[in-house]
């Protein structure tokens, strides 16, 4: 399949670890931002054909992982409501609050439906004109313009019982936020080619000239992380550090004109707490004050909430690449998959899940 088959090739995998292997003469550590390449480094062993000089460290490009406990537990407060039809992506489902998830709601009664999109809720409220119809509009750069285009048609057809509780992040905010941490061991980045598909890349390259650091929009298949990762490499043993593009087939510099103009119209940027991390300024996305009326939070006044996030849990340290998931006392004893303690063993991007299920 063309732009498949060509990017699973076992020989050009194997071809640019050799590469990659003559290009490293000394220690150096790169993190990859997205679950989705977590996930494939794992799943295909890349890192066991790259050089023990050469360190992959996970980024908080998991979107489930990174949305707040406070977040979760207000979703989860207003799912207990009788009148809401709480809809949300099924990962969320999963995710503990600090006492119970979504589907312990769903579970005692709540009335709590999985969807794949946004525009699903809207036709949910639609259809449910006696019930207030919530979404939990998570995710990155990537989801914000169908969350925006679920306001604007929720507003095209004056539906008064639709709104979203917005806990939508931003990359370059926390590149910067781990950048800028004394405790960063970070000298290049794979940045997420489907953030990039939307957004393009010049938010990045005052980051790579201001740290210092290469940053490669990569890919998802085999052949497109081994690529990133060596056009990284050739960067830092060039004492280089700009922007490039492995994801050219996709990934436009200017990104996808459409979806930003309509993501600014309905959104604009707000500080946000990001799970394990804490706030990182200017991070997150929320409704403008003329789309209050489709304000979730605002709507069921649950502004502020206490939480109780695990102790023992480290994902912050495993999302700003301190830690490894193996490197926690509770991986795969006493968190796993059926019984996860924190986001990251819950979510098919997490990268503790990854772990357990392709190095366990
Ligand atoms: S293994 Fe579980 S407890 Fe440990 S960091 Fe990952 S999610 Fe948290």
């Amino acid at each position: 399949m063309k732009y498949l088959d060509e990017y699973r090739d076992a020989r050009a995998v194997k071809n640019l670890s050799r590469q990659i292997h003559r290009l490293t003469t000394r220690e150096w550590t790169i993190m990859e931002i997205c679950g989705g390449q977590t996930h494939s480094i794992l799943k295909h062993g890349l890192e066991e054909l790259l050089p023990a000089e050469l360190t992959i460290v996970h980024g908080p490009g998991c979107p489930v992982c990174v949305t707040p406990l406070e977040m979760i537990d207000k979703a989860i407060a207003i799912a207990q409501r009788p009148e809401v039809i709480f809809t949300s992506f099924g990962d969320m489902l999963r995710v503990p609050g600090s006492r119970l998830d979504l589907l312990a709601v769903k579970a005692a009664g709540g009335e709590v439906r999985m969807v794949y999109s946004p525009l699903d809720a809207v036709k949910i409220a639609e259809n449910n004109p006696a019930k207030k119809v919530v979404f939990f509009a998570i995710g990155f750069e990537t989801t914000a313009p169908a969350n925006a285009m679920a306001v604007l048609e929720a507003k095209r057809k004056q539906l008064k019982n639709f709104s979203i509780l917005s806990a939508q992040v931003l990359v370059p905010p926390a590149i910067e936020a781990i950048l800028s941490s004394k405790n960063s061991r970070v000298q290049g980045f794979l940045t997420a080619g489907h953030v990039c598909t939307i957004m393009g890349y010049n938010e990045y390259i005052p980051l790579a000239d201001k740290y210092k650091v290469p940053m490669v929009v990569t890919g998802f298949e085999p052949v497109d992380i081994m690529e990133g990762i060596y056009l990284a490499v050739k960067q830092l043993q060039e004492n280089r550090h700009v922007v490039e593009n492995q994801y050219r087939r996709v990934v436009k510099q200017e990104g996808n004109q459409e979806a930003r103009k309509v993501m600014p119209e309905v959104f604009e940027v707000t500080d946000r707490n990001w799970r394990g991390i804490g706030q990182i300024p200017g991070s997150g996305l929320k409704l403008r004050s003329a789309y209050a009326d489709f304000d979730a939070e605002l709507l069921f006044k649950v502004q502020s909430i206490d939480t109780a996030e695990s102790s023992e849990c480290m994902a912050g340290e495993v999302l700003q690449g301190l830690k490894k998931p193996p490197d926690c006392t509770l991986f795969g004893k006493i968190c796993t998959p059926e019984h996860p303690v924190g986001a990251p063993m819950v979510s098919s991007e997490g990268a503790c899940a990854a772990y357990f299920r392709y190095r366990k």
